[in-house]
């Protein structure tokens, strides 16, 4: 058995990465300034998306492109309810109600066949996730909303360094991505807010800061200019120098982790092969750069005889971590009893739901790591 306890996840943080961080602290200004002004900039570059705007979360993104679009009561906004439960809930708090589009068996990501049949004439948006790092099918999806007349917003929290069918995620329509400890990329807490729509993106900054339509340092750059004015109400989810300025380090190291990402997923899938209990998502059959985000595989309950609690639990007694993206929201307390699905309706959530864990993955992962982990799911079956 492995010495020392393997996360399923750890940021990657280098030294100079640390320095900057001090660097920042030192200077005299440590909330949003020139360093996040460098970070929208080298982020649009990265993704080559026209409008990128820095978040102190991918949920405060979501809440903006809700309320930007006016997202309210008597709405519907359509999602999967295997997803990060931040989305579901804001839509929830919007007053609006949450729809759930089952997922492929296999991808666990939404297709324009499943969220076709929720379109109704109270849609909105439609909020697919590109899961685990894989792009999701998007351009039917786009058709469909063009046809149906209703907003998409791309939950690309996974998808740093995603492309599908040769384009990065993220430079056509809006997408938002997190920076949250276990992405590709961290800032401790952060997210990018990425639009082709300049209009949506000045919302988006007016919202982001108080509705004054100009953030702290632009107050600082115009000197003495008069206080500016509340031009509609916003919130205050702007991302701080000391975390932007980790973040332009992390970017710079990008291509470096997503290489190292799929390596490991590449030995995960050689080592795995003859473990009939476990078996990976599937990835994509259409052109596609996966992010390697997480390694998620499906525990064979009925094969294996056990739970997958107990299995992930056996694996932490063998100092094996584990992640679960994600438990189905309609399966959780309040959704369970506010919100219940139509029996039935999500098999392919449901299925899911019950048997899926993401295994260790984070760039600073040697192989030994992988097979230590593969080691552990053997031992765990064969008792
Ligand atoms: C992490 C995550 C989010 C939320 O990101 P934060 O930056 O933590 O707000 C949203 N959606 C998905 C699918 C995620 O994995």
């Amino acid at each position: 058995m492995r010495a020392a306890f393997l996360p399923f996840s750890r940021p990657c943080i280098s030294e100079a990465e640390i320095a900057a961080v001090g660097d920042v602290l030192r200077s005299g200004w440590i909330t949003t300034g020139e360093q996040c002004a460098r970070f929208e900039r080298r982020f649009a570059e990265q993704v080559g998306c026209r409008q990128a705007v820095a978040l102190s979360s991918a949920t405060a993104g979501m809440h903006l492109a809700l309320a930007a679009a006016g997202v309210g009561p008597g709405d519907e906004v359509i999602t999967p309810s295997l997803t990060w439960v931040s989305t579901v809930n804001l839509i929830t708090l919007s007053g609006a109600r949450p729809v759930f589009a089952d997922v492929h068996r296999d991808t666990l990501m939404v297709t324009d066949e499943t969220v076709a049949p929720r379109i109704g004439p109270r849609t909105r948006l439609i909020i697919p996730v590109h899961y685990a790092g894989a792009p999701a099918d998007i351009e039917p999806l786009r058709k469909l909303a063009a046809e149906r007349g209703v907003g998409l917003v791309e939950d690309a929290a996974h998808a740093l360094g995603t492309a599908y069918r040769g384009e990065p995620v993220g430079r056509r329509g809006t997408a938002i991505f997190s920076f949250h400890p276990i992405k590709n990329i961290t800032t401790a807490e952060g997210g990018m807010f990425c639009t082709d729509d300049p209009q949506l993106a000045e919302a988006v900054r007016r919202l982001k800061f108080h509705g004054l339509g100009v953030d702290a340092y632009d107050r600082r750059v115009q000197g003495r200019a008069p206080q500016s004015e509340v031009l509609s109400p916003g919130y205050k989810y702007n991302l701080p120098d000391i975390l932007a300025v980790l973040g332009l380090g992390q970017l710079e190291r990008l291509t470096e982790f997503n290489r190292r990402r799929r390596e490991l997923a590449e030995r995960y899938f050689e080592k795995l092969a003859a473990v009939e209990e476990i078996r990976p998502l599937a990835v994509p059959d259409y052109p596609h750069t996966h992010s390697w985000h997480l390694f998620v595989v499906r525990l064979d309950i009925e094969r294996a005889g056990m739970d997958r609690l107990a299995f992930m639990q056996a694996l932490k007694e063998r100092n094996i971590g584990s992640g679960l993206h994600f438990l189905a929201a309609h399966r959780q307390k309040y959704y369970r009893e506010h919100l219940p699905a139509t029996p039935g309706s999500l098999p392919n959530t449901e299925y899911n739901s019950e048997r899926i864990l993401s295994l260790p993955l984070f760039p600073d992962m040697r192989d030994s790591d992988v097979d230590d982990v593969v080691a552990a799911i053997k031992d765990v079956l064969a008792s």
